[in-house]
């Protein structure tokens, strides 16, 4: 591993100064995943940013019912916490399907985020990766892509993004909160990762040296009945093949609100934008159902190993609106 300087950061001032004063700078958040892909040569920081003690570790109500969730919360912190079991429960179950129980204790709301793609050929520097080393081009492309993107991917990279909770914010139309040395900014959380086109290298629109500081979760979303779908390799410990958030209202047999998000199927988590708009404001049946999905997954573009991914995601998110919809009705 190449040798590299510390910073350990008391205020989000001093983390992000910090960054802006030495060129190569990472922040370090549990560092489950930068520090192994340090030990493998992916990431070669000249500086490490330790953000772990920063006052930035607790969830807190707003007086709107919004709720505040720092971005140094550790996984296991947030699945537990009672406000986010209560009320957005598709958050809480996005994060226990990740990792490990190990991991969620170290594992901080930030760097989960910003986690990289899980894509082999990423991890492996005797392979050309144009997200890894941009120009190099794309090793899965030739090779076994069974686990990569269905949806909007390029001919520059098909990878997936592996963030559970990340599909979860994008769902309850979450609020990413971002600090660089030249302000503070909101950014949807659905908006948050990008579409690969043809920077690939750049997963999120964050800017160098900017900060998550927290999450939103938003009062509109709170209480309403939700759920996380997650279909993998083995029950635990295994990223998604296709996973799905979905969120729902439904009222005198109408859904008032519906909102659904793929995961493993693309560069970013996948708000099925085309499936809610057909079936908002209508009776949920298995055919209404049915056809919204078509609608969405239409558009995808499966790659030689990975078409099942199709049926995959059309099943799990069918299931996860019959579970939903399936629910006691709520009273106006
Ligand atoms: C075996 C294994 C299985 C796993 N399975 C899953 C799974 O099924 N689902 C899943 O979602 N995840 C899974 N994970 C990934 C795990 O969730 C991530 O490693 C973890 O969430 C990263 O958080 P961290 O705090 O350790 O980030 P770090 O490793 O510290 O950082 C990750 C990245 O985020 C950046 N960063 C960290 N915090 C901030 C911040 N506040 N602002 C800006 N940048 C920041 C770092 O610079 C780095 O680039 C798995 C990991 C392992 C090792
Ligand atoms: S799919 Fe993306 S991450 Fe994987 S090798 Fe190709 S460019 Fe790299």
């Amino acid at each position: 591993m190449k040798p590299f300087g510390y910073v350990r950061a008391a205020t989000v001032e001093e983390a992000t100064d910090a960054y802006a004063h030495h060129p190569g700078a990472q922040y370090l958040g549990g560092g489950t995943n930068l520090v192994d892909l340090m030990k493998l040569g992916v990431a070669a920081p000249d500086t490490l940013v330790d953000i772990a003690a920063l006052p930035l570790d607790t969830v807190e109500e707003r007086p709107d019912g919004a709720v505040w969730i720092g971005a140094t919360v550790r996984g296991s912190d947030l699945a537990a916490h009672p406000l986010v079991r209560g009320r957005w429960p598709v958050v809480s179950q996005a994060v226990l399907a990740g990792a490990s129980g190990q991991l969620r204790n170290a594992a901080t709301t930030g760097g989960n985020l910003l986690q990289r793609t899980r894509c082999p050929y990423f991890q492996d520097t005797s392979k050309p990766c144009n997200k890894r080393t941009p120009g190099s081009g794309c090793a899965a492309l030739a090779a076994s892509h069974r686990d990569h993107a269905v949806l909007g991917h390029s001919s520059h990279c098909i990878a997936t993004h592996p963030s559970d909770l990340a599909v979860a914010l994008a769902a309850v139309d979450a609020t990413v909160e971002l600090t660089g040395t030249a302000g503070s900014r909101s950014v949807p959380a659905a908006e948050f990762h990008r579409l690969p086109g043809d920077r690939p290298e750049r997963d999120t629109v964050i800017e160098p040296g900017e900060l998550v500081t927290g999450v939103l979760l938003p009062p509109h979303t709170a209480g309403l009945l939700s759920v996380y779908r997650k279909v993998r390799d083995r029950a635990s410990y295994a990223f998604a093949l296709a996973s799905v958030a979905a969120v729902a209202d439904v009222r005198d047999g109408t859904l008032r609100h519906v909102s659904l998000a793929f995961g493993g199927l693309a560069h970013r988590p996948w708000r099925a934008r085309r499936a809610e708009a057909a079936l908002r404001g209508t009776a949920p049946t298995a055919s209404a159902v049915d056809q919204a999905l078509d609608a969405e997954l239409a558009r995808a573009r499966p790659l030689g190993d990975n078409a099942y991914k199709v049926p995959l995601a059309h099943a799990v998110a069918a299931d996860a609106l019959a579970r939903l919809t399936a629910a006691p009705a709520r009273e106006d």
